[in-house]
């Protein structure tokens, strides 16, 4: 299937590096037919509710860190949590992801209080969370209140590295612990990195891959660094579409089970990024569920797409750019395969139109655009009456 031999660390760094056409597109062919051997060409949709930009943190690369004085800052509460979740619910997506910054204002009891009412309303549905660095207690907390995944990027894997992204107060080791918890715990986890990432080498991107063959995790989240104009790093130049898709490649072949999102980051270096991924070996889409007037708040890097939409429209045309990509939308709950309790089903035809009213609550049917394709003649052309209207 592939001739790439994954245990020698000079041959994947020449993976990791190279800007030979034929190379890459063999890289690519071989992490997508070892996606399809697992999840044929499905892409799992999973709703993202983005419910708090505080964070105690000041990671250099970030655009809501602490000290980042210009940041408008907002909180969803548990009830619009829940709206947004009922919203998920009607758009058809089987797993809610709810992601913050360390928000010390969410305590381990609001959370368990907030998972609980949102398991008991969607009992078929998975919950995932991602709210940064906690104690064992606290993700034991969150699993027992019927958490099923967790995502935690270790963003880099190499420390003198990781001490030049963060303060002094972080530390990797940290990190990697709370990952190696979590799965000790029985959560489906999620680690990730970025790719050209200030200071990274083709080195580090190697000792990246190194530490997800020893996690072992379930999903695998990986973007380009985006600079953000209020950081340390505003100047630096942002990771490239070409090196960030040889990452997902590479990931495929080292984990072939793993989920692995064509992240919002990529879909913004390229109007086609997302589906690039998609052909690297990606397949898990992660339309945003968070209310319209929050989006554009949790900026962690500059100029992020998917912001002026309401959340139908991010559902109808995301499912427009999966399938025309060759891929098939679904809408069950994309566990990793082998933690796998429902059925997969492949989602049926588009709902080119879905009911919604201004305050995002289901009310009467509307036609649904995604203005950022609209702005697009090109894009537009693409877009088939089906979905778009
Ligand atoms: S990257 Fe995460 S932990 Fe770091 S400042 Fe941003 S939200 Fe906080």
């Amino acid at each position: 299937m592939n001739n790439i031999n994954l245990q020698d660390d000079n041959e994947v760094l020449r993976f990791i590096k190279t800007e030979n056409a034929e190379e890459m597109a063999t890289l690519f062919e071989a992490a997508a037919a070892l996606r399809s051997e697992y999840y044929q060409n499905d892409v799992y949709f999973r709703g993202l509710i983005e419910f708090s930009n505080y964070c105690k943190n000041d990671c250099y690369y970030c655009g809501i860190r602490r000290s980042n004085a210009n940041a408008e800052r907002y909180r969803l509460s548990s009830e619009q949590i829940l709206q947004c979740c009922q919203m998920g619910e009607v758009l058809g997506y089987k797993t809610f992801v709810l992601q913050s910054g360390e928000d010390p204002y969410w305590t381990d009891d609001k959370i368990v209080e907030t998972v609980r009412a949102i398991r008991e309303k969607f009992p078929a549905s998975a919950i995932t969370l991602s709210l940064g660095e906690k104690s064992r207690e606290s993700y034991q907390k969150y699993f027992d209140a019927g958490v099923n995944r967790y995502l935690l990027r270790h963003e880099t894997a190499n420390d003198e590295h990781y001490q030049k992204l963060h303060p002094a107060s972080m530390s990797l080791a940290h990190r990697k612990e709370c990952l190696f918890n979590l799965k000790e715990i029985g959560f489906q986890v999620g680690a990730g990195f970025m790719v050209g990432s200030p200071y990274q080498t083709p080195e580090h991107l190697l000792e990246d891959l190194r530490f997800i063959e020893k996690l072992q995790p379930h999903m695998v989240g990986i973007g380009p660094f985006i600079p953000q104009a209020d950081t340390p790093f505003k100047d630096c130049s942002q990771g490239s579409l070409e090196q960030t898709l040889r990452m997902v490649a590479l990931t495929r072949l080292l984990l072939p089970k793993a989920l692995i999102p064509a992240t919002t980051a990529l879909g913004t270096i390229n109007p086609e990024g997302r589906e690039k991924a998609l052909k690297a070996g990606a397949n898990v889409i992660m339309p945003n569920l968070s209310p319209k007037a929050v989006r554009k708040l949790y900026a962690l890097y500059d100029n992020k797409i998917c912001t002026g939409e309401e959340a139908a429209e991010c559902r109808v045309c995301v499912e427009g750019r999966i399938r025309r990509a060759g891929f098939v939308p679904s809408l069950s709950r994309g566990d990793f395969i082998d933690m796998q309790t429902t059925t997969q089903t492949a989602l049926g035809s588009a709902p080119a139109q879905v009911a919604i009213d201004g305050a995002g609550a289901p009310s009467k049917t509307m036609h649904l655009r995604c203005e950022e394709c609209q702005d697009s003649q090109a894009e537009r052309a693409k877009v088939p009456e089906a979905v778009c209207g």
